[in-house]
């Protein structure tokens, strides 16, 4: 059997981010809205630091991964060498990697069950770390798919915010693959006004300029910048 390829070898086109850029700008016009009001998080998994740091070189300081463990073997190195790099966990949070998560983490999208939530305020009361939290919104209602029911959302913000003392600042959401995105990011959005939270992650590379047009803050863009990736994950 032949070994999958590297990841290091699908090539990093240095013109991804800009092309990236171009579209936020231009969706960000569209919209009427500042640019500055959209962070864009750089989606690096599965990619090795030798394909993340050209993007780096590039001036982007925001990254987004969705496992711990991976996070945890390429990162502590590229953030000692470039201080300023925000790190994003935008996948599920397992209880028992909640220590390693918060001490790596600025922002977590992915706060998701009341174990999490427990685990997460049990964590704080030992580390002075606090990354900012996000509640991700099952919008397509998908057995398979991490994340609150539209309908139970309410109360899970208001549980974790009374109930685990969490401060959260936002609301994500990962549309079905095979849906129209745009009235996923809507109710999402919807949601999030309800609650009084003004941040939105939504938006990856096939969708983000949609996204913004919703009110995104916070698009996860992997594959328009670094290339396809060896396999789905
Ligand atoms: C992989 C991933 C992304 C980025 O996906 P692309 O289609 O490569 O832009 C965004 N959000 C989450 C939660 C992901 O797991």
């Amino acid at each position: 059997m032949m070994p999958p390829p590297a990841a290091s070898l699908t090539p990093s086109s240095p013109s991804g981010l800009d092309a990236v850029e171009h579209e936020i700008a231009h969706a960000c016009r569209d919209a009427r809205r500042d640019r500055a009001e959209v962070t864009l998080v750089a989606v690096s998994k599965t990619f090795d630091a030798d394909a993340i740091k050209p993007v780096i070189a590039q001036g982007q300081r925001v990254f987004g991964e969705n496992r711990v463990q991976e996070a945890k073997g390429k990162w502590p190195e590229l953030t000692a060498a470039t201080p300023g790099i925000a790190l994003h966990l935008i996948g599920p949070l397992q209880s028992n990697k909640v220590k390693e998560a918060v001490a790596l983490f600025d922002t977590i999208h992915s706060v998701d069950r009341d174990s999490l939530c427990e685990a997460l305020s049990k964590e704080f009361s030992r580390q002075p770390r606090r990354p900012e939290l996000f509640v991700q919104i099952n919008t397509g209602e998908e057995p398979q798919k991490a994340g609150i029911a539209p309908a139970d959302a309410d109360a899970f913000i208001a549980r974790c915010r009374e109930t685990y003392g969490l401060a959260i600042t936002g609301l994500m959401c990962i549309p079905p693959v095979d849906e129209t995105p745009a009235p996923h990011f809507a109710l999402t959005a919807k949601i999030a006004a309800r609650n009084g939270l003004t941040k939105l992650s939504m938006g990856m590379s096939a969708d983000f300029a949609t996204a913004i047009a919703f009110g995104a803050t916070h698009v996860r863009v992997g594959s328009a910048i670094f290339g396809t990736r060896p396999k789905p994950v």
